[in-house]
């Protein structure tokens, strides 16, 4: 695999000149091994004829036999459409198309057998074929087999480099003989410990395969390989950061704690609390730095754990800081843990954007003297003035508001770095937390405070409104509050805006008995804590507001939460939303409106919404639809690897399977490790996989080709 890298392109028979230029700049194919890395993107199989009772899930594009019964136009204008009623065997299916209506119904000659090709697509619940390739059947023809379909581009097919292009080089390739030069890029001792096709066998199926079975275990061999160098990568510089870095030991819980513990707690902690406090504790009593993930569901109390976190920094006289997202946010958290820690005898101070000069000096100085025990704030938090006496643990809320660079600011303002602990609400599945956050220690709260009620979810059509009205007045009557959002997608859209405007006079008008306080992200700051400040003291009994309000306010007495347009929000942001609801003992409502008039898959989105309030699956889910890079608490932070055959939603299996792999290769070889230092981290008792010279030569190089031009990694953790 090696020395095809360091051949060209034109190596292969009928790669001249213009076309190593086409894949070079259309595709970023520069050599040999960047060539037969190039994999189909899907398959489609014309080995047999598919019945329509056989299809399920996401189909590839397969073949049917059969006859069409009748056709129908329906629909008016650049609407209309031909529907073809088609006998598959036992079975009918609906074939449309949308141009080309008169040609096609022209052509097709009644009672004869006639072979689709296509994808099968559903609609409202039944599989139909649009626009599929039509042809008479010819029992002669010869059946092509399974065959693979590349990605190209537009201006590839302009010149004629299409994706058949692709099949004949790599008919080519295989003819020459040239993948029997493929060296095995996996160590030997694990391609055979867990039966992986060999790569170049892998290579050959992956573009001429000869059938389904061997496809797959094709795949499962590529995903498997580039699962397994990530996580080697990975967990070999997370090994290397543990040995080098050393952490603050907070070697005894002591007065404060104790004394909050006993005399002070507001609740009973749940059973989860206690469970993330002995792992937390776990991590900061070693020379361990403490870089740990606390993901815990809206309301699932996470708060109580940063405050006794940081009472255990104060026990060993270590000063602790927790960082916020929005001034809002900074400022309910301040309130509370002000209070909780008034009553042992620890001074918490607030520093926003907005705090005045005066002020910051003061707060300065007692920083840096140590008199302040613990400050609380947003990235005012990480400016040049602020400097710590003795910061011993950094909270970070909702840290997917935050860039991973500004992580890492927190930190150089220490030698040794404080313990870290970032807090989401946004789960994030397991299998893609392994990865986007690498070395991140994971801890969940799994458990809600007892007495919670699941929010009742409801979607509604704008037309519907009177509907929702009596439900919000009733609601009002009782005397709870309610929310009302619109979505703002972009800061300084000014039609956005608008439409929030008009919804706060709609709502003051509708409800003139009630006041109404309104915020959005372009109010001045001082203006939004006021119109925050009447909702939260109840003076205002409705919020109108964009979704500033989505992490972390904390109005019990709130019961309903009204999204308008709510298909234009992501799932894992509706949770969010909806979690601003349901934090007292009453029945709480969040209704989605929007217009009649969506599309199918929105729909389905939406209804996911109404049928779980575990955010894990509404996490999956959002994922499934949207693919992980577009998944709120990944965006920010950017997916750190690219993958070509594994996808990490639904590879998990894979996934953990390299990670177990990678764990045992280290394990048992501390060669590899950068650091040369026998490292006992694996949980579980592994296997014992001792490597080879060449093999452990191989697994050098591969991570260097792999990953030299990576990142740098002190950024991100
Ligand atoms: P989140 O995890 O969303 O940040 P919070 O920390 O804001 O949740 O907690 C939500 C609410 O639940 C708060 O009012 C908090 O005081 C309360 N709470 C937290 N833990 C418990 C508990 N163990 N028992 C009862 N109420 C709790
Ligand atoms: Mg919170």
């Amino acid at each position: 695999m090696q020395n095809l890298a360091k051949r060209d392109v034109k190596f292969v028979k009928g790669v001249g000149e213009a076309r190593a230029k086409i894949l070079a700049s259309e595709l970023d194919i520069h050599n040999g091994r960047d060539l037969i890395s190039y994999f189909p993107f899907r398959y489609v199989d014309r080995s047999k004829f598919y019945s329509v009772a056989d299809f399920q899930g996401d189909m590839p594009m397969v073949q049917i036999k059969g006859e069409f019964l009748q056709f129908t136009v329906e629909g008016e204008g650049a609407r209309q459409r031909l529907v073809g009623t088609f006998r598959e065997g036992r079975n009918i299916i609906e074939v449309v198309w949308f141009a080309r209506i008169k040609q096609i119904r022209d052509g097709i000659i009644p009672g004869r057998e006639y072979v689709l090709f296509g994808k099968p697509s559903l609609f409202n619940g039944r599989y139909q074929f649009r626009h599929p390739e039509i042809e008479v059947y010819d029992p002669d023809k010869p059946r092509e087999g399974l065959r693979g379909i590349y990605t190209v581009t537009e201006k590839m097919r302009k010149k004629g480099f299409v994706s058949r292009t692709f099949q004949q080089i790599f008919l080519k390739i295989y003819e020459a003989g040239i993948l029997d030069e493929i060296r095995e890029t996996l160590p030997r001792e694990i391609v055979d410990k867990y039966h992986l096709m060999p790569l170049a066998e892998a290579i050959k199926n992956m573009h001429l395969p000869e059938n389904i079975r061997d496809l797959q275990r094709a795949r499962e061999r590529m995903k498997f390989e580039e699962l397994f160098y990530v996580q080697l990568h990975i967990l070999r510089y997370s090994r290397e950061r543990s040995v080098k870095i050393k952490g603050h030991v907070f070697s005894s819980i002591g007065k404060y704690f104790n004394d909050f513990y006993n005399n002070c707690l507001p609740f009973e902690l749940t059973g989860a609390q206690k469970r993330v406090l002995r792992e937390i504790r776990a991590d900061m009593k070693t020379a361990r730095q403490m870089n740990r993930l606390l993901q815990g569901d809206v309301g699932s109390g996470k708060t109580m754990v940063a405050f006794m976190s940081m009472l255990m920094a104060a026990d060993n006289g270590f000063q602790a800081a927790l960082m916020a997202p929005t001034e809002i946010l900074a400022t309910q958290h301040y309130e509370t843990i002000r209070e909780w820690g008034e009553k042992i005898g620890l001074k918490t101070a607030l520093l926003t954007g907005s705090t005045r000069a005066s002020e910051r000096r003061l707060l300065h100085a007692a920083l840096e003297d140590g008199s302040l025990d613990i400050l609380i704030g947003t990235h005012a938090l990480l400016e040049e003035g602020v400097k710590f006496n003795n910061l011993g643990l950094v909270v970070i809320d909702e840290q997917h508001r935050f860039g991973v660079a500004q992580r890492a600011r927190m930190w150089a303002k220490n030698s040794t770095p404080p313990h870290v602990l970032v807090m989401t609400a946004t789960p994030i599945p397991r299998t893609l937390a392994m990865t986007v956050y690498g070395d991140l220690d994971v801890s969940i709260l799994d458990e809600l405070p007892p007495g919670r009620k699941p929010v009742q979810t409801l979607l509604r059509y704008d037309d519907m409104r009177a509907g929702v009205d009596a439900l919000i007045r009733r609601q009002l009557a009782e005397g709870r509050q309610i929310y009302i959002v619109y979505p703002l997608v972009k800061e300084n859209d000014k039609l956005e805006l608008k439409s929030l405007e008009e919804g706060y006079r709609f709502t003051c008008e509708n409800y003139p008995e009630y006041q109404v306080s309104c915020v959005h992200g372009q109010m001045k700051a001082d203006v939004k804590e006021r119109q925050m400040e009447r909702f939260v003291s109840g003076e205002a009994r409705i919020l109108v507001a964009t979704t500033v309000i989505e992490v972390g306010v904390n109005v019990p007495n709130a019961t309903v939460i009204m999204i308008h347009n709510a298909e234009r929000f992501g799932l894992s942001q509706l949770h969010q939303l909806r979690g601003r609801v349901g934090r007292g003992a009453d029945m709480s409502y969040c209704i989605l409106m929007t217009k009649r008039k969506i599309a199918a898959d929105t729909r389905r989105r939406l209804e996911i919404m109404t049928q779980t309030t575990d955010g894990f699956i509404v996490a999956e889910e959002d994922m499934k639809m949207r693919g992980p890079g577009d998944m709120e608490g990944t965006q920010q932070s950017g997916m750190l690897f690219d993958f070509k055959v594994a996808n990490i939603t639904k590879d998990g299996q894979i996934m953990e399977m390299a990670r177990r792999v990678a764990t045992d290769v280290l394990d048992s070889n501390p060669e590899i490790s950068a650091t040369d230092v026998a490292h006992p981290s694996s949980l579980d008792e592994g296997v014992t996989l001792p490597l080879s010279e060449a093999s452990l030569r191989l697994l050098a190089t591969e991570l260097q080709l792999r990953f030299a031009r990576s990142f740098d990694w002190s950024q991100i953790s």
